[in-house]
């Protein structure tokens, strides 16, 4: 069987170069004699591939030397609740952007510890924007302001940060991280599950500055989740994600010998480019998306009708395009092109577009 373009929205496509060096290193790793999956996490070669991967991302990102750079379990999700838990004494003021599901998944983890307050929301136009946020909407006492950088469901993005002051910016950049540029010193926190653009699923990636981690932390929050304990541990309190951590080193080279991740947000601007450019000019296929809020890694689009959406994503399976539905919440269809995505994938989507308009079924 031949590989497929794959527009999942994660866990989602690598790039082949990536799985080729995986495959060449999976019964033997060099120099260790056994997998990556089968090695000690406190041996020589386990060391330095986690060692490679922090240094590959401070790298790419541009990670200051006062932000530390975590390892964690639990996803992304895990994030809604340890963000909450390490950054707020309980009862505390936090503030939420409420622009996706996964922006209300995070609020409502928030609520459990905090008094989260959501201080905006699109939520009325069905999150087809992205809510300007002014100094005035933030609570100055919050302890943080929590934003969904990119929306992975709906398609949106914030293509600028919001100003927070003193208030520290935590984002949730699961769905674009390393796929455009993010200004990490105007975050006090970035997380993100790595399955969506970085690598395949099993961890999330925590950018922390480290003045917060001096945050008093309430004893009854479990070790697992303390940033200031992952920090010291080098992200190895415990057994970590070791094969996941290896993919994401690997991910991450890919990317610096595709040129950093300005070449890379430059390639998937151009690769989103052509399919809105396709969703523009079609009288079948709409985008509800803001002009300025678009994402360039998700991408919706809708047919007019439940049977046509049918048919066209029929059409595109039998073509070797799969997973277009769109997220099972909001029905309609979704491309998700992060990184691995080639522009060829793209080419032919957006011709299985026209060809679909223009009355073809295969
Ligand atoms: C996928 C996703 C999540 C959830 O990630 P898990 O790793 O499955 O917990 C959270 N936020 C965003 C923006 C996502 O795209």
């Amino acid at each position: 069987m031949e590989r497929v373009f794959n527009f999942s929205a994660g866990p989602s496509q690598l790039p082949l170069e990536v799985l080729e060096q995986a495959q060449q290193d999976l019964l033997c790793y060099p120099g260790a004699g056994c997998s990556v999956m089968e090695m000690s996490h406190r041996s020589g070669s386990f060391e330095e591939i986690i060692h490679n991967t922090e240094a590959t991302l401070r790298r790419l990102m541009d990670i200051p030397e006062d932000y530390a750079v975590l390892f964690m379990q639990g996803g992304a999700s895990l994030q809604f609740s340890a963000v909450a838990m390490n950054l707020a004494k309980q009862g505390q003021t936090t503030n939420y952007a409420i622009t996706g599901q996964f922006a209300g998944k995070a609020l409502e983890e928030g609520k459990r510890w905090t008094n989260a307050k959501a201080i905006t929301s699109s939520k009325a136009d069905t999150f087809s924007y992205i809510p300007k946020i002014t100094p005035a909407l933030i609570d100055p006492d919050a302890a943080y302001l929590h934003i969904t950088g990119n929306n992975t469901i709906f398609g949106t993005c914030y293509n600028t940060l919001p100003d927070t002051g003193d208030v520290p910016l935590v984002a949730d950049w699961s769905s674009a991280i390393l796929g455009k540029q993010i200004d990490v010193k105007r975050h006090g926190i970035i997380y993100a599950g790595v399955q969506k653009n970085m690598g395949p699923a099993g961890m999330a990636v925590v950018i922390i500055r480290k003045d917060l981690l001096k945050r008093e932390v309430d004893p009854i929050v479990p070790a697992m989740m303390r940033y200031k304990l992952m920090a010291d541990n080098g992200s190895m309190y415990n057994t970590p994600p070791c094969f996941t951590i290896y993919m994401t080193g690997l991910v991450g080279q890919w990317v610096e010998k595709q040129g950093g991740i300005a070449a890379m947000e430059q390639r998937n601007a151009e690769k989103a480019g052509i399919l809105y450019d396709t969703i523009e000019q079609s009288q079948l296929f709409h985008n509800p998306v803001a002009k300025e809020d678009r994402s360039i890694m998700n991408e919706t689009f809708t047919l007019p009708t439940e049977e046509e959406t049918k048919a066209f994503l029929k059409m595109a399976e039998g073509r070797g395009m799969i997973n277009l539905k769109g997220h099972r919440s909001v029905g309609g269809c979704r491309a998700s092109i992060y990184n691995g995505m080639p522009k060829e994938g793209i080419e032919a989507l957006a011709q299985c577009m026209k060809d679909f308009e223009n009355g073809l079924r295969k």
